[in-house]
């Protein structure tokens, strides 16, 4: 936990001394996922929008590679933890040892699930979430799908492989 948390005050003290007020709102738990974002606020600027709006919400977003993913079929998700000292907590979870463009991409998707959560404060836990579905998106009680995260994917990726920074071998992913 002290190299997470290590990694996140990396991200955020480039250039910068860290403060309540500028720490990350986006706290990748593992090396390979605080190097992706990096990846991708620098060849995307969609990605970064979506970084700029939740570094101004109330939501920290914990980003977590994990063996098991989110369950047999849905391979990265985004939980709701609660609230707690003014902010909202919410945990993305994905699958680990995935080619890196499947996490590239994972990554942008929920984290737009993310912003459409910090953009209304009525969602607090799962209940909640589940009335925004309705209105934003479709799914059961379980699994919640949008448009806005299902194409903001596909044009982040779009971007970093304009940028040229796409690594060669994930390209056949594609
Ligand atoms: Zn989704």
């Amino acid at each position: 936990m002290s190299t997470a948390i290590a990694i996140g005050v990396m991200l955020a003290t480039l250039g910068r001394p860290l403060t309540a007020s500028n720490a990350p709102h986006v706290r990748p738990l593992s090396l390979r996922a605080a190097n992706a974002i990096m990846l991708l606020d620098r060849r995307s600027p969609t990605f970064s929008r979506l970084l700029a709006r939740l570094q101004t919400s109330d939501l920290i977003v914990h980003l977590v590679e994990q063996q098991a993913g989110c369950d047999r079929v849905v391979k990265s998700c985004l939980i709701i933890l609660g609230r707690s000292g003014g902010y909202r907590y919410v945990r993305v979870l994905i699958q680990s040892m995935q080619p890196y463009e499947a996490l590239l991409q994972q990554i942008a998707h929920e984290l737009r699930h993310a912003v459409d959560i910090a953009g209304n404060a009525k969602v607090i836990d799962a209940r909640t979430s589940v009335a925004m579905c309705n209105q934003v998106g479709w799914g059961t009680a379980e699994h919640c799908e949008t448009r806005s995260a299902q194409d903001v994917s596909r044009q982040v990726l779009a971007e970093v492989a304009a940028s040229g920074a796409t690594p060669r071998r994930a390209r056949r992913h594609k």
